[in-house]
């Protein structure tokens, strides 16, 4: 039995073991979409989780005030990792703000996640050694 997509409105089978509760199709901007969602979802029920730790780091950065500038320029590929995730990241919520249902395909049918490994292929970054 075929059921819609959530995202892309297309039909698809869904995995025998999820089929009740599987929303998405198996294309990679969809996956990426459904997860964005519930990560969005959990962060909204759950508002205080990242609170402290991400006042821990403001903190921590407040008292290493040359950290992020001596990295930065020590590890120019992570800069321009760094931008291009946020372009994408930018691009999506524009996308999404333009878009009132927020479900549109992403960026020529590639996730950021795809766009980001496709970037660190060409320029022959190391994904493991260069973190976002
Ligand atoms: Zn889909």
């Amino acid at each position: 039995m075929l059921k819609k997509c959530l995202y892309c409105d297309s039909r698809f089978r869904p995995d025998h073991r999820a089929y009740t509760i599987q929303k998405a199709c198996r294309k990679p901007s969809c996956r990426w979409e459904r997860k964005h969602c519930a990560q969005r979802r959990w962060l909204a029920n759950n508002p205080d989780y990242f609170g402290p730790w991400r006042l821990k780091k403001r903190e921590w950065a407040r008292t290493h005030p040359s950290y992020w500038k001596t990295y930065r320029r020590r590890h120019p590929a992570y800069v321009d990792q760094h931008r291009l995730y946020c372009r994408l990241a930018m691009r999506y919520q524009r996308k999404k703000l333009i878009k009132k249902d927020g479900l549109t395909p992403l960026l020529d049918g590639k996730s950021p996640l795809q766009l980001e490994f496709q970037f660190t292929k060409q320029n022959g970054m190391d994904k493991n050694t260069v973190s976002i």
